[in-house]
């Protein structure tokens, strides 16, 4: 019985740093066996879709699962290890990673493609090989243009009846609203913080490193678990953090600029946009706990004037938030920018 073998050695079915709910959710289909023919695994990038979306395959081809709970899958058997390193017959996964290896120019693509939803097609009218079920794990589905996307409905409507498709989407609403509707959508949702540090730490990492990494990560699991063994992903994010702490520390003037770039840029450079807003409000939560419980533990990146107060840095919060409703409402760009960076409060910091 493999699947003792597994609990004696302790390790626990599913990651238990992805959010719990999610995976809840998931478990709880298959040990009803009420598995949906489509889900949307739907939440930012590095929340750990990916992982989740292959231990949710690993769960369904498993071939010697706990009997008391079939959604505990062995994690040793020949079906379990092939899922995981991805070379299972039945479990194929698209995302524009594999695209541009398939079409041999590795980094070149930043969508998936009418291609890929072809491929796609004529994967899943294959019987399945060595599992009772083929599934068919779409990365990046956001990022399917219209055409693509109306192909995959055509898919998603007629399935063949042993086929489940898992769809990861950073930003499900970029889904047509009928894809969407076809799939039974999981929400999954960042972790505290406080997790990210001791998942760390569990993996080898130094203690005052896992507590950067996991002040740095948002809330994002597989990120943080990805930086830690990449130098320049964690450079990357402390230089983000650097320039949201300038930008908020720039005159009134120098703000507006910034802000009238940014909007300027918004249509190419949307993600783009999107990450130097939510450094800007990471930093300022984190400014708030600071002020909330001053601890010579509290690292960090921003020391404001002594004369900044909760409020101040509450009000910043607070347009900074709005900004990020308004863009996604539609709202003129640079007239959402413009309008969080006038309503930040005067943040002037001690001369470092
Ligand atoms: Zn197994």
């Amino acid at each position: 019985m493999t699947w003792q073998a597994a609990v004696e050695r302790g390790e626990a079915p599913w990651p238990a740093w992805i959010d719990a709910e999610a995976v809840g959710r998931l478990r709880k289909a298959i040990r009803e066996g009420h598995l949906s023919h489509a889900y949307l695994l739907a939440g930012p990038s590095g929340v750990g879709k990916a992982a989740l979306g292959l231990e949710f395959a690993k769960a369904m081809c498993c071939t010697d699962p706990d009997p008391d709970d079939p959604s505990a899958a062995c994690g040793v058997c020949r079906a379990c290890r092939i899922v995981i390193r991805g070379v299972h017959p039945d479990v194929e996964v698209f995302s524009i990673e594999s695209e541009a290896r398939l079409a041999e120019k590795p980094g070149r693509n930043s969508s998936l493609g009418i291609d890929t939803i072809r491929r796609l097609r004529s994967s899943v009218s294959l019987m399945p090989l060595e599992s009772s079920r083929r599934i068919m794990i779409i990365e990046d589905a956001e990022t399917l243009p219209e055409p693509a996307q109306q192909a995959l409905l055509k898919v998603l409507e007629e399935p063949p009846p042993s086929v489940n498709f898992i769809l990861l989407a950073d930003e499900p609403e970029s889904l047509l609203e009928t894809v969407r509707s076809r799939c039974n959508e999981i929400p999954v949702r960042p972790i505290s913080t406080v997790r990210i540090q001791c998942l760390l730490e569990d993996t080898g990492v130094q203690a005052t490193l896992a507590a950067e990494i996991a002040t740095l990560s948002n809330g994002l699991p597989a990120w943080a678990l990805a930086a830690a063994k990449d130098a320049k992903m964690l450079q990357a994010r402390r230089d983000e953090r650097e320039a949201a702490r300038d930008w908020l520390l720039a005159s009134p003037y120098d703000r507006v600029v910034s802000a009238y770039k940014l909007g300027g840029q918004y249509a190419k450079r949307r993600a783009d946009t999107v990450r130097r807003i939510q450094s800007v409000i990471s930093v300022l939560r984190e400014e708030m706990i600071r002020l909330a419980s001053p601890s010579p533990s509290t690292v960090s990146v921003v020391q404001f004037d002594d004369a900044v107060t909760p409020q101040h840095v509450a009000r910043a919060l607070a347009a900074s938030l709005r900004c990020l409703d308004d863009l996604e409402r539609n709202v003129r760009p640079r007239l959402a920018l413009e309008a969080m960076v006038l309503a930040w409060p005067n943040l002037q910091s001690q001369p470092i």
